[in-house]
Formats: C-alpha cells, structure tokens, sequence
C-alpha cells in the first residue's frame, strides 16, 4: 500500500483524528478504535516500516525505550491487573495494517480475552534442530 493511503501514515501527518496518549520526535502512541479492552493502546514509530524485522536498530531502540513509560502510564489509567504487549507480523500473525505497531492491552483477571495459547512438546531432537537454524539466520 503507498504510504500515503496507510491509515497510520495518515495519523502521523494529523490527516485523520486519533486519541493521542503519546508523542515525541520518534515515537506516537494512540488508542485503538477497536479495542479489546479500554485503554489499548498502539505505540508506533513516526517513519514507516512494514514489519519489525524492517525495522534499524535506532528506530526498535527509540520505541522499546518509551513502552514501558507508556504501559506504565496505560496501567495507571485503566487500574488493569496487568497488559499484554503485543506485535503482529504478516497476516498469519494477524497483522491487518501495514505498519509496525505494538499493541498494549490492558487485562483483567477472568476478562477471557485469552489466557494461555495451544502449545506442545517438541519430539526428541527438534528443539535443538530448530535453534541450530535461527542461529544460523542471526544477520
Ligand atoms: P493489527 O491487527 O495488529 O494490524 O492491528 C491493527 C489495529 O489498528 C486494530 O486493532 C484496529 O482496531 C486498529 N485501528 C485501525 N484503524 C485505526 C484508527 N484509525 N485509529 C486507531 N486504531 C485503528
């Protein structure tokens, strides 16, 4: 999608109305218009990228250095008994908007939103078979 259709990009430019929580030179946090829960939030990065793995290091390090700030603050507001923070890449992932985001969701105990996802054992010899290759990918 050209950047200048992306609804993100749009709220960056201030082309669309959004419930700033957040905003510095890098970073701008806003409340999702669909949220799972009242308070979640969406922290993004002021420039474009696709997907984390896209993202330099910079641009990662000026966002994880105000998540927390956020969170905290998101927390404080909401009185959540805890957040989940979230990041979907690709569309397998859930990710419908082509911008990098992180969502945090504030959670309540028994809110059932979701508590723990399917998982599994690997079978003998996978889990190292697996790590090998990652390692290998590490650029
Ligand atoms: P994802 O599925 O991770 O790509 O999440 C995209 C999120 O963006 C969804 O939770 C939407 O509700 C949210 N969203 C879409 N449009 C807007 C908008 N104009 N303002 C705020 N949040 C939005």
């Amino acid at each position: 999608m050209a950047e200048q259709d992306c609804i993100f990009s749009k709220i960056v430019k201030g082309e669309i109305p959004a419930q700033k929580v957040y905003e510095d030179e890098a970073v701008l946090a806003f409340l999702d218009i669909n949220p799972i829960s009242d308070g979640h939030t969406l922290v993004i990065p002021k420039q474009k990228y696709e997907k984390l793995d896209e993202c330099p290091a910079e641009v990662l390090g000026q966002l994880a250095s105000k998540l927390g700030k956020i969170a905290q603050a998101v927390a404080a507001a909401t009185g959540c008994d805890g957040y989940n923070v979230l990041c979907n890449n690709g569309r397998a992932a859930g990710q419908l908007i082509d911008y990098v985001h992180f969502h945090i969701i504030p959670r309540n105990e028994g809110d059932g939103v979701f508590h723990r996802w399917p998982h599994f054992q690997y079978p003998t010899g996978k889990i190292e078979e697996i790590a090998a290759k990652i390692r290998e990918n590490i650029k």
